[in-house]
């Protein structure tokens, strides 16, 4: 793993259906301290994973533990 310069940047994305509730398009926030992602339809918080994909980052979530 090499380290990113921009890594300490906050970057903030669209993503287009990202919300895994209402499958509503999510305002994203990528900083140091993790992701967070917040969709304006039903008002969704969470602090999604950020899945690289070859078609471009994806989100993902930690999956609760049963
Ligand atoms: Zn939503």
């Amino acid at each position: 793993m090499s380290a990113d310069p921009s890594e300490n940047a906050v970057h903030d994305l669209r993503v287009s259906n990202g919300c895994t509730v209402c499958g509503g398009d999510t305002a994203m926030r990528v900083g140091p301290s993790g992701a967070w992602a917040y969709c304006p339809r039903c008002h969704r918080l969470s602090r999604p994973l950020l899945l690289p994909t070859p078609d471009g980052p994806r989100l993902g979530e930690l999956a609760a533990a049963a």
